[in-house]
């Protein structure tokens, strides 16, 4: 009786799932052609992305199976560039999301990404076990840097290395900003000497206590691709930082599924064969 009632309820959850699919989630290998990012961070796609290998100097990508490691050859390039850095005494880096193979947007868990510009770093640096197979690699939660009981910087986790990664990452020329938690950023405000113009690319934003997200400016060759308003001037240690730490509403804990408008461009991008 279970059996034969379960069957139907089985067909009605295929066909749910088979509706809701994501196209972009669907598609294995990147589009051919030129290397374009199109579109917003968060309403957009690419073509002609590379994928980042998943294993290189000072770096390791996580949770292989999301698919997630397609980008721009310009976040290609800075993440490499970031993990030879992190080779020469910072620690060993653990690479998030990138985008989907043509990007667009994807089935959970973050609304940019779109584009093949964004990646999220773990502040994880240690050399752990999840560099040893990629099973280990898969559905494993980055660590925080925030105390659970305070929701303050843990000092026992936060090191210099952060400091002089978040610094390398901010210097790389085609990063145009790095999102943070703001006890992270309120830590480099209150810490970094004299040189602290790179501090003006680490923004404040929800979460990102167990990673930072980096997000390159657009290429100069993605005539498509829409800039994000522009950084604002100086440091950003300032009544903004005062406003993410004392008065930032509540994120929701489940954002509804966004339903971006995608340039007209990302239909051929995905339709391709
Ligand atoms: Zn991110």
């Amino acid at each position: 009786m279970y059996v034969l009632r379960s069957i139907p309820l089985m067909l009605v959850l295929f066909l749910v799932r088979h509706a809701l699919a994501n196209p972009w989630a669907e598609v294995s290998a990147p589009s051919n052609g030129l290397s374009r990012a199109i579109g917003e961070t968060s309403a957009g796609c690419q073509s002609g992305a590379i994928t980042l290998p998943s294993e290189g100097k000072g770096y390791v990508v996580m949770h292989l199976e999301r698919h997630r490691y397609f980008g721009q050859p310009e976040l290609i390039e800075a993440i490499q560039t970031l993990g030879e850095r992190a080779a020469h005494g910072i620690g060993l880096l653990h690479v998030g999301d990138l985008a989907l193979p043509r990007g667009g947007p994807m089935p959970s868990g973050h609304r940019s990404h779109q584009t093949g510009l964004d990646a999220d770093i773990w502040f994880d640096l240690s050399p752990s076990l999840h560099a040893r197979t990629d099973k280990l690699r898969s559905n494993v939660q980055a660590p925080s840097l925030l105390s659970s009981a305070t929701k303050e910087l843990d000092y026992r986790l936060w090191s210099d290395r952060h400091v002089q990664l978040l610094k390398a990452a901010a210097r790389l020329p085609a990063v145009d900003r790095i999102f943070v938690n703001a006890q992270i950023k309120r830590e480099l405000c209150d810490t970094v000497g004299r040189d602290r113009a790179w501090l003006r690319k680490i923004r404040p934003w929800y979460h990102h206590d167990d990673h930072f997200h980096l997000r390159l400016a657009c290429p100069s060759d993605s005539p498509a691709c829409v800039r994000q308003e522009a950084v604002p001037e100086g440091d950003g240690c300032d009544a903004s930082l005062d406003w993410w730490l004392h008065q930032q509403p509540a994120k929701p804990a489940h954002p509804a599924a966004p339903t971006p408008v995608l340039p007209v461009a990302c239909r051929e991008v995905l339709e391709e064969e």
